[in-house]
């Protein structure tokens, strides 16, 4: 008889979700009433107007509502995209909206993968893509930093189903060209490859322009997209993401969503369906604000000689620890513990990122985060 019972081989191999592990580690240290400098979070705090929700229907809302979400949601969505980033869509057969957009990425990806098919994921990777493919029993295939959408040929192989792009890139705020995008389009076209398309930080653009993959794949026959109202609308805890996809990969989708999860939270969609054009009214200005505090962060990082890899968009920075002899892990836990400087190590990004650590920006005030960047030069100058 076994000792012990034991769990799943695969859940047991997935990491912990780098960025949280390193969040949940500043809440301890914040109840222990230290002072941390969070340049951890995946959040920017926007200044967000709040109704009341005692105006809605909320006998409706206490109850479960329509799978793919409530139907004028999804015209909204539907809507937004059309006249935001020029995609169109069926809000009837090609728009799910569920509770956030890592849950419908992991869908998406059970629902075109099958076991040890490989998806090409470009390195800085957001952290959950390579562990959502294992779960999906498939292989993650990384592309280092340093290789971009032309090298793209050297890691595909006959088992390559799918690539996932993350547009603009979290971490390193990489706004992708159109030019790369229709490249990458058409080579998937060419390989008979899904794309998938993470477009959760399509607004926080202001240098260079975001375009949709969408835009290529006017029958949506192999471009997937998701986005949620969590980084570009600054209302991750309202946990609504969605997916726009052609009508098959949604119905597939669907199945998903209604043994896993239902539906979001009712209130929240008819609060959002209610209020959600009010509320972009005050937010969306303050993207500006941020983007315009990430121009004057990077001065600042090239002042005190602070390298980092390119990028325009987002609240975030890769930043560079070269000479320092810590991995990105050491390297985060001693500043966190002796600075109280929270960041993310890079290596949760992928292997080619070991040497960086992720910054973001969206919940400090500017002195406070070049304070912290000062702790980040003084550590990797003791530690070289
Ligand atoms: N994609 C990217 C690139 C992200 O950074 C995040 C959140 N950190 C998500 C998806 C998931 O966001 P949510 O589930 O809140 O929609």
């Amino acid at each position: 008889m076994r000792k012990t019972l034991p769990l799943s081989q695969l859940v047991e191999a997935i990491a912990e979700a780098s960025s949280i592990r390193y969040n949940n580690l500043v809440y301890e240290l914040q109840r222990k009433k230290k002072d941390v400098i969070v340049l951890s979070l995946g959040e920017s705090f926007f200044d967000i107007p709040f109704y009341s929700f005692t105006d809605l229907d909320y006998v409706r809302g206490y109850h479960y509502s329509h799978s793919r979400g409530i139907f004028e949601l999804r015209e909204k969505i539907s809507r937004f995209y059309e006249k935001q980033y020029g995609v169109s869509s069926d809000p009837n057969t090609e728009v799910l909206v569920t509770a956030g957009s890592k849950a419908v990425i992991y869908m998406a990806l059970r629902t075109i993968l099958c076991p040890d098919d490989e998806v090409i994921i470009f390195e800085p990777a957001w952290v959950s893509y390579t562990e959502q493919v294992r779960l999906s029993y498939a292989v993650p295939m990384m592309v280092p930093h340093y290789e971009g959408v032309a090298d793209i040929n050297k890691y595909v192989t006959e088992r390559t189903k799918a690539v996932i792009i993350n547009n603009p890139n979290n971490p390193s705020g990489k706004v992708y060209s159109k030019k790369e995008l229709k490249q990458l389009y058409d080579f998937a076209k060419r390989r008979g490859l899904y794309i998938l398309s993470d477009e959760a930080y399509s607004d926080f653009v202001d240098e260079e322009p975001f375009h949709s993959m969408a835009i290529f794949d006017k029958k949506k026959e192999r471009v997937i997209v998701v986005n949620s109202l969590s980084k570009n609308m600054g209302m991750s805890g309202l946990r609504i993401g969605y997916v726009i996809a052609n009508e098959k990969i949604i119905n597939a989708i669907l199945k998903l969503n209604q043994h896993i999860i239902t539906c979001p939270a009712t209130l929240v969609e008819l609060y959002v369906i209610k209020y959600l054009d009010a509320i972009l009214k005050k937010t969306f200005p303050q993207i500006k604000k941020l983007l315009s505090l990430r121009k004057e962060i990077g001065r600042y990082m090239d002042s005190i000689g602070l390298e980092r890899l390119p990028g325009t968009g987002t609240f975030y920075f890769t930043v560079s620890i070269v000479p320092s002899k810590l991995s990105s892990e050491e390297f985060a836990t001693r500043l966190l513990k002796e600075d109280h400087v929270a960041t993310v190590p890079g290596l949760g990004y992928g292997k080619s990122l070991d040497s960086f650590l992720r910054v973001g920006i969206g919940t400090e005030s500017p002195e406070r985060i070049k304070k912290g960047l000062d702790a980040i030069r003084t550590l990797i100058t003791k530690t070289s």
